[in-house]
């Protein structure tokens, strides 16, 4: 096409410009802030190169508007299955092809399907794939690699992750979805529109998934599909199974702790907390998993044995092992109704009922527990209720 052999001229000097600009800057720094002609020269050319370039652009863009139909009518042609999973009102004509065209024509998004257009056949994956977690992955990095949200990767992998981003270890296998949503197992007596309500979608959204391989003209209420079948539900959503270890409310009315082997029992007392907040970690930089609906904490970086400090004042009320992928873990209440969580700690330097300063070291970093790499998990849990920590500290 002609405008890309505009464009190529345009942008390739320019390119070549800017290296050359800077290798003045060795030779004679001190001298180019004084012969101030050159750069004043460079930089109107440069602003006139670019202002051409937006001309081009906006050329460009007038050519792709008038030949709107024709792109539209191909994407329809080549994508009509897509077009039509993603709006019901066309997908209750499946099988006819001729309204989905008219729907396409009307779509005002012109830069949506230019990109889909351009992109859309190149890396377009239909199946499921599977991905083997390796050493120091996290939820939001393996989704990230394959361009899907994390709650994709745990709603198509309930059978391992159990809904818990904090028990991701090397070596499991992963479904990678194609495209966002969840993966469904289908169970004896199952039907489509039942399936597909439950998880926010239409029956068509599934069956004309192309990986799904399923005939257009299936019956939705007695479809035939084998159970145990694995099926693609495209935008499918759920809520999470709540995964996180047991809080355990205590007698003493304002101390509340995780159960498990390293729970504390008895009702302490000590000073509460000062309302000021200590970042337990040298670096306020996070790591792994941020916080989030099936991540009620934030994965900060630290390096292994690094010391751990507490948040504020309080008393331990759970300093030990736990089976629910904290590994090592201590709990402080605050006493004024907050409670902090420390998480995969490779040494734990108190015990039940301590007191603890503000800032104080308790532990030291690690990775036990199901950890793919040191990082300290830390909650904070306000009345039994965890809280977003970015509320309460500058993290990055
Ligand atoms: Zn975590």
């Amino acid at each position: 096409m002609d405008p890309n052999t505009k464009i190529k001229p345009e942008i390739g000097p320019e390119a070549a410009k800017s290296p050359a600009s800077s290798q003045l800057e060795p030779g004679g720094h001190s001298d180019s802030a004084v012969n101030n002609n050159p750069w004043l020269a460079i930089l109107r050319q440069s602003w006139l190169r670019w202002f051409g370039f937006f001309m081009l652009l906006a050329i460009l863009v007038a050519v792709v508007v008038l030949a709107k139909p024709a792109v539209s009518s191909w994407l329809s042609a080549s994508t009509g299955n897509k077009a039509a999973a993603q709006t019901p009102s066309a997908s209750e004509e499946a099988g006819q092809s001729l309204p989905q065209v008219s729907r396409a024509n009307l779509n005002p998004y012109l830069s949506r399907l230019i990109t889909s257009g351009s992109t859309e056949p190149a890396d377009f994956r239909a199946d499921v794939i599977t991905y083997t977690v390796q050493s120091g992955d996290f939820l939001f990095a393996i989704a990230d690699k394959f361009k899907i949200k994390p709650e994709t990767i745990l709603w198509s992998n309930y059978d391992v992750l159990k809904d818990n981003p904090e028990i991701i270890v090397p070596g499991q296998v992963l479904n990678i979805l194609p495209v966002d949503g969840l993966y469904y197992q289908w169970q004896a007596g199952d039907r489509l529109d039942t399936v597909a309500s439950t998880y926010g979608v239409t029956p068509e959204d599934i069956i004309l998934w192309p990986g799904n391989y399923l005939s257009p003209t299936i019956d939705i209420q007695n479809p035939g599909i084998p159970p145990g079948m694995w099926l693609v539900v495209p935008g499918g959503h759920r809520e999470f199974k709540a995964w996180e270890p047991q809080i355990v409310r205590s007698t003493s009315g304002t101390s509340w702790t995780f159960g498990g082997p390293g729970a504390c029992n008895g009702v302490y007392s000590g000073s509460a907390g000062t309302g000021s907040w200590f970042l337990p970690t040298a670096s306020n930089w996070i790591v792994g998993n941020n916080y989030s609906a099936y991540h009620h904490g934030i994965d900060l970086y630290l390096t292994l044995g690094e010391p751990v400090h507490a948040a504020d004042r309080g008393v331990i009320v759970y300093a030990g092992w736990n089976t629910w992928g904290y590994g090592n873990l201590i709990v402080i209440d605050h006493g004024n109704g907050w409670q902090t969580v420390y998480g995969h700690l490779s040494r734990i330097d108190v015990g039940c009922g301590y007191t603890v300063q503000r800032g104080g070291q308790i532990g030291l970093g690690g990775s036990t527990g199901n950890s793919t790499g040191p990082h300290l998990h830390f909650e904070m849990i306000y009345n039994g209720v965890r809280v977003d920590p970015h509320g309460y500290y500058s993290l990055r």
